[in-house]
């Protein structure tokens, strides 16, 4: 008999597309990374993602519908920026049951243009249908500089694991909703410190971490009392909540130390230095009283 959905799991269901699946047209990075990575000029590349978001799964009618246009195209800048990108061109197709009240379609319209607005994203089309329930999908292109391209996987042993910002308790606090992405803070990492690997928190700082330790057959070690919390969150909410879009990057020691030296000086950006990459990929994610990773 088939396995359901919920025997395989959202990462078994991508392994069993991604064999489905072979890389053609001089795709440079496929499935598995933040953004897929594609040939476009001499010395860039073009970045494309996509993601959807379902009502009642990642948004329920009663929230703001301006914010849930927000985060349905914050969402997917947060990729390109986990690239070293900027984003550039999106088209958003969108499922709606047939009594939904027009005003709450044009406020998602609206949350989605003024974020487009302030990251000169052009929204240039997409595709309506009729569904059960509110289904908001957006495909976002952006580009980078070949130099500037970061990936998930090239942590090295003694790199220092950094964060842009505080974690934990987004869905509980609604900064889900309403969160800015770090184009600006990837733009200045790879122009100047240029991270060794990076990605978005999407699932949480375990997770995702883990994404980051098995492309390079590495470990960590984390430094409890450095990982930057939200108030009132514990250690293990700052580990594994989901959803709070800040990057998480490695970058070697040398250049850390740099980097570390810069910020003392100046207060533009600040980068939370919260542990190292280790040679003992068995050990995968080590902290100090927190071992369930
Ligand atoms: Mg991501």
């Amino acid at each position: 008999m088939s396995k359901t959905l919920s025997q395989l799991g959202e990462f078994g269901l991508i392994d069993r597309l991604k064999k489905l699946l072979p890389q053609e047209g001089g795709c440079l990075l496929g499935i598995g990374d933040d953004t897929a990575v594609l040939p476009y000029t001499k010395d860039k590349y073009q970045l494309l993602t996509t993601d959807m978001l379902a009502q009642d799964v990642h948004f329920t009618r009663r929230m703001d519908a301006r914010a849930i246009g927000h985060k349905a195209l914050a969402v997917n800048i947060s990729d390109i920026a986990a690239m070293g990108g900027v984003p550039t061109f999106a088209v958003v197709s969108i499922g709606l049951p047939k009594t939904t009240p027009v005003r709450f379609v044009e406020d998602v319209y609206k949350g989605m243009t003024a974020l487009a607005g302030q990251f000169n994203v052009s929204i240039v089309g997409g595709d309506t249908i009729k569904s059960d329930k509110i289904v908001i999908n957006v495909a976002l292109l952006g580009e980078v500089k070949k130099k500037h391209l970061v990936t998930r996987a090239g942590a090295k042993p003694k790199d220092w694991i950094f964060v842009t910002g505080p974690l934990g308790g987004s869905l509980k606090s609604g900064r889900h909703l309403n969160f800015i992405p770090c184009v600006e803070q990837a733009r200045f990492l790879v122009k100047n410190y240029k991270p060794s690997a990076m990605m978005d928190i999407s699932d949480g700082l375990a997770g995702d971490l883990n994404h980051i330790l098995s492309a390079a057959k590495v470990g960590a070690q984390l430094i409890e009392d450095a990982i930057p919390r939200h108030k009132g969150t514990t250690l293990n909410q700052a580990m594994t909540d989901g959803e709070d879009f800040e990057l998480l990057f490695t970058i070697p020691m040398a250049k850390a130390m740099k980097l570390m030296d810069w910020q003392a000086d100046h207060k533009a950006f600040y980068f939370y230095p919260i542990g190292e990459i280790t040679a003992d990929a068995k050990q995968r994610i080590y902290a100090k009283g927190f071992t369930h990773f």
